[in-house]
């Protein structure tokens, strides 16, 4: 079975959120982890394009 990469639980592959990025595909429990996976790539790659302290939270 897959795992979700954010919390780790396994998820069945028919009911998974399924999410493909870079050539992989990423299943997810839940709408909030697939947004908390969104949100960590989203930053690591602003942060290398830029770095921003300002725009932290
Ligand atoms: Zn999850």
């Amino acid at each position: 079975m897959p795992k979700d990469p954010i919390c780790g639980m396994e998820v069945e592959e028919s009911k998974a959120l399924k999410l493909e990025k870079n050539g992989e595909t990423y299943f997810f429990c839940s709408k909030g982890c697939q947004d908390k996976f969104l949100n960590k790539i989203k930053e690591s790659s602003v942060n290398k394009k830029h770095d921003s302290d300002k725009e932290k939270k």
